[in-house]
């Protein structure tokens, strides 16, 4: 069975001043400890080594929890080194960046580079440990370069990313100096999954702007290579935390937490994009608007401790404290304090009681990846006394959360009128909203997180992972596939697309001529006796007769809507039907986006129509695709059209214009019996691989989904891989045919009288 590591930028526990292990805090370690495995699995947890731990040390003792399932491997990192890296650039440049800070960015060529080290440092630990069927799960931004680097060192991994936090808008992500990085190494994953639709459409959108890739919200195809992309929000171990909040311990807590007023809880990470700023507004709204809840509630806010030493957290604790001061001072009488303020963290069992002692959590974040407290607090309420979530909407958990009281945090009015609304809410309402969040978490727990990403992630094809399944056309391959044709062939029939397989795709249609050395190999192709050519392109036919003058193959215009005969020299229409019914409905559709969409062109052929949009604003480009593809299908229904989109190519064409149908037709009336060898590199051949399943071979160019027998890494490899074949086959063909001729002599001599 696979083992499943999992690889993020710590491990989960800290070193105290005394030498002992203690859990360290945080959504990313609460996510990954809250997983059970169903089955038996090893899990093996890699990450850096905690602060202060020297390999020395590790080698003698082991965290105190000798019962944890996982099996740690802490990487040991030169503490400069992960100082750049850690502080420099995740904190302040990751850190802000994916969570729309721009403005505390700093960029700084030294912290990109310890970056890389970093990142660099784990793909070597991890590709000398890791076996080939292992799962490689790597965790958030601290980690982006590691899929990349790691796959380098061992294609033949599984690996899957998932970030924690946002994935920003394309505007935001596009300002960071190493985005094409970044998105490179991504895009080495063979899954990439974040916690809500809105980040994934983010990052799919960052792809298009900065990569210029297509992609859908499913998939991604980037120099041969497949990502799937996936929305997999994360969850907490419910029952666990159900069973601690009710033990005797907490119980008892949690009554001695009870206050004789409203209580409301904060618990956020001293960070600024937990917004203690507007939460502490919003409270000051409530007392400032409504007098009447002077004394009937009050705030217990806990502020944990994080990245302790950098001055901007020691400048969030001064402007917190003061705001608390202020309001207090404002407010306060001589039994009542409106705000309690902690910063300090707590242990598992005050968490659980703080959470079940509060009537509401206040959660008031201005970008937060997921938020488990608020999940933690809904699994921690009981029926006795159950609490309200006032929660913003700039947090994951709002997604999967379908009973809170949703808030802008910026509205800070709204937010105070929502904490009333909390405060004044009958009890069986609560209850409700409650047992139908509580319902979900039960239902779908860090378990279910792990496990339906770790399937997917096991479930990638093949054909994605690493480069074992492509063809690698080498001397010995060659030849044994020469060897098989040749014993089921007596005569074979090259069928080529044009662009993309035969020629490199360019950036304009008029620029992908047929090489003069090209013309001369397939010419010497058509010398072979055993051997006919069919070039079948999308291309008009005025276009391929030029390119293919005085070489003897054939030609299948427009899909195969045309047929050219070498022998007969003739050109002959094939499909039946009459375009007047669409060609001009579908001009009048094209020539309308043609003029909205910049550097968009239309070429008209006969029996097709094709909007080229490779040179325009990617983004746009492709959402005018979606909308043209949309109104072609509504515009042209139940008429004998065929529209597609390929690559940066919208096309509507005759429906009898295939060039599966071409390549059948040729096959049985042109030269019946040849075994053909197809080639191809788009959607188009795709028909063509399909129709000639079985019969004989297809490649398709470029690693994909396809329904060709094999697969070519790149177009280059092409013509130096027909030749090679070609000539391997030619020998044993012309054995074949002697050995055929002095058969039939032999034959004929034994029938002679
Ligand atoms: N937490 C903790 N100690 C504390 C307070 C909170 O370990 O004193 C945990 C809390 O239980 C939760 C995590 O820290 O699991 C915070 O996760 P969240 O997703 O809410 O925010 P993050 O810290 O990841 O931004």
């Amino acid at each position: 069975m696979s083992r499943w590591i999992m690889v993020s930028n710590r491990l989960p526990f800290k070193l105290l001043p005394n030498g002992q292990f203690a859990p360290s805090s945080g959504g990313l370690v609460t996510a990954i400890g809250g997983i059970r495995s169903k089955a038996k699995v090893e899990r093996i947890w890699i990450g850096g080594a905690p602060e202060g731990l020297t390999e020395e040390a590790w080698r003698k003792r082991r965290p105190t929890s000798g019962k944890s399932a996982w099996q740690h491997v802490p990487i040991f990192i030169n503490e400069d080194l992960y100082d750049s890296y850690y502080n420099g650039f995740c904190n302040d440049v990751l850190w802000p960046l994916l969570h729309y800070q721009n403005d505390l960015i700093k960029f700084s060529d030294q912290v990109w580079n310890a970056y890389i080290q970093v990142n660099d440092h784990f793909a070597r630990e991890i590709a000398s440990m890791a076996k080939a069927d292992d799962l490689i799960w790597v965790h958030d931004y601290h980690l982006f370069l590691l899929p990349q680097l790691l796959k380098r060192l061992r294609p033949d991994l599984r690996i899957g990313f998932f970030l924690h936090v946002p994935f920003p808008s394309s505007e935001v992500f596009r300002q960071l100096p190493s985005r094409e990085a970044i998105l490179e190494s991504l895009l080495t994953a063979d899954l990439v999954g974040f916690h809500d639709y809105s980040y994934l459409h983010h990052f799919c959108s960052s792809l298009s702007r900065i990569l210029g890739l297509e992609s859908t919200l499913l998939s991604v195809r980037h120099r041969g290579h497949i990502t799937r992309l996936g929305v997999f929000p994360v969850s907490i171990d419910t029952q666990a935390i159900q069973a601690r909040a009710r033990s005797a311990e907490v119980d008892e807590l949690s009554y001695r937490y009870r206050k004789p007023c409203f209580f409301f809880l904060g618990v956020d990470r001293l960070d600024y994009i937990k917004g203690l700023d507007l939460k502490l507004l919003a409270f000051k709204t409530l007392l400032a608007r409504y007098p009447e809840v002077h004394g009937k509630c009050s705030l217990l806010q806990l502020a944990i401790p994080t990245r302790t030493g950098t001055p901007e957290f020691s400048r969030l604790h001064q402007e917190f404290s003061r705001m608390v001061g202020e309001i207090n001072g404002l407010f306060s009488t001589p039994s009542w304090t409106p705000i309690h303020y902690m910063h300090t963290s707590v242990n598992g069992d005050e968490l659980l009681s703080l959470y079940r002692a509060a009537d509401a959590l206040l959660v008031t974040s201005k970008r937060d990846g997921m938020n488990l407290v608020a999940l933690e607090y809904i699994a921690a309420q009981t029926s006795e006394h159950p609490g309200v979530v006032v929660l913003s909407e700039f947090t994951g958990a709002l997604s999967i959360l379908s009973h809170t009281l949703p808030i802008n945090p910026w509205n800070t009015d709204d937010t105070a009128d929502k904490m009333k609304l909390a405060m004044e809410m009958p009890k069986q309402e609560k209850s409700y909203r409650l047992a139908s969040m509580t319902r979900y978490l039960e239902r779908y727990t860090a378990t279910d997180w792990a496990q339906t990403f770790l399937d997917d992630l096991a479930k990638t094809p093949l054909a994605a992972v690493g480069v074992p399944h492509i063809f690698q056309p080498t001397r010995p391959a060659v030849d044994a596939l020469a060897a098989e044709i040749a014993k089921k062939a007596h005569h074979v029939s090259l069928i080529l697309d044009y662009d993309g397989t035969l020629v490199p795709i360019e950036e304009s249609p008029e620029l992908a001529v047929l090489p003069p050395a090209t013309r001369e190999i397939l010419r010497d192709f058509t010398r072979f006796p055993w051997l006919d050519v069919l070039i079948i392109s999308g291309r008009e036919k005025r276009f391929l007769q030029a390119q293919f003058e005085g070489v003897p193959v054939a030609l299948g215009a427009e899909h195969g809507a045309i047929y050219f005969d070498p022998q007969k020299k003739k050109w002959t229409q094939r499909v039946q039907r009459a375009r007047s019914g669409w060609y001009p409905v579908a001009v009048k559709i094209l020539t309308d986006y043609t003029l909205r969409v910049p550097r968009s062109q239309i070429e008209k052929k006969h029996f097709a129509l094709s909007w080229h949009y490779r040179q325009s604003p990617s983004e746009y480009a492709d959402y005018m695709a979606k909308k043209i593809a949309e109104e072609l299908q509504v515009g042209l229904a139940n008429l004998p059209v065929t529209i597609i989109r390929g690559k940066k190519v919208v096309e509507v064409r005759a429906a009898e214009a295939d060039k599966g149908l071409l390549a059948t037709w040729y096959l049985e009336h042109q030269v019946p019996g040849s075994f053909p060898l197809a080639f191809g590199d788009d959607r188009t051949d795709e028909d063509m691989f399909l129709a000639l399943k079985n019969r004989g071979y297809s490649f398709r160019i470029g690693v994909t989904d396809t329904g060709a027998d094999h697969v070519l890494e790149s177009q280059a490899s092409v013509l130096p891989f027909l030749s090679a074949l070609l000539a391997s086959l030619n020998q044993r063909m012309r054995s074949n045919r002697s050995r055929e001729a002095q058969q039939r002599t032999l034959t004929s001599e034994i029938a002679a009288p």
